[in-house]
């Protein structure tokens, strides 16, 4: 699997790059090929199977935005590749966000979702449960996101704000999108290998890590 890091100079501000060294690190320990490949502005858009869109400050995030609109992104998604985006990635990938006062600014569309700016800001850790599973992450946003029709959110919040204090995220075929910093992949091993195995086309061996402790201490910490 070729995974690309997208734009890390404009959308790498909350550490979301660790996804990459997560993803790749439990594929490899299960002996399967991975390549990762940062994408820079300069560098010409790469063929890969599975994009990583990170956090990223507002100005940062619309000039991505331009960016990923004039590339082949959309129609290499189109074509089968996977995306996993982490805040301002979920808002670049749903059909229109607001940065920078209330101006709003069209996404790219892949998934029916759309972003306003909402207040407070939302800034703390976050927790969710994703069918009989916690995610744990932090969150830092100010935009609030609501989901078309037909667009499953990634879980429910039972801890702090996500899309709108009810749900974060969202989930579509090869798509993966939410509110959580962490890097998300590398605060909950189990996410890790969901996404893996969507990827792969098949489940992977059981692999206990030093992640799981932590894991479990941070589930233990933010739901009662
Ligand atoms: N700029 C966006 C917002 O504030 C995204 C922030 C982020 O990626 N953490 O909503």
């Amino acid at each position: 699997m070729r995974i690309a890091v997208v734009f890390p100079e404009l959308l790498g501000t909350y550490g979301d790059g660790g996804n990459a060294l997560a993803l790749s690190w439990r594929a490899r320990a299960r002996g399967l090929p991975v390549t990762v490949e940062e994408v820079s502005l300069d560098s010409p858009f790469p063929d890969a199977d599975l994009y990583l869109l990170g956090g990223g400050e507002d100005g940062p995030q619309r000039l991505a935005t331009d960016r990923l609109a004039a590339a082949s992104f959309r129609e290499r998604v189109a074509n089968g590749a996977g995306v996993v985006a982490v805040c301002a990635g979920f808002q670049i990938i749903g059909t229109q966000f607001s940065v920078e006062g209330d101006e709003s600014y069209p996404g790219l569309g892949l998934i029916p979702a759309v972003t306003v700016r909402g207040t407070p800001r939302a800034v703390g850790d976050i927790a969710l449960r994703v069918g009989s599973k916690f995610l744990v992450g932090f969150e830092n946003h100010g935009g609030r996101t609501s989901l078309g029709e037909g667009l499953e959110p990634l879980g429910q919040v039972v801890k702090g704000v996500g899309n709108d204090g009810r749900v974060d995220g969202a989930r579509a075929p090869r798509v993966w999108a939410t509110y959580a910093h962490g890097p998300v992949l590398a605060q909950n091993p189990w996410w890790c290998d969901e996404i893996l195995a969507e990827m792969y086309g098949h489940s992977l061996e059981p692999l206990a890590s030093v992640a799981d402790r932590l894991y479990d201490a941070r589930v233990a910490a933010l739901v009662s």
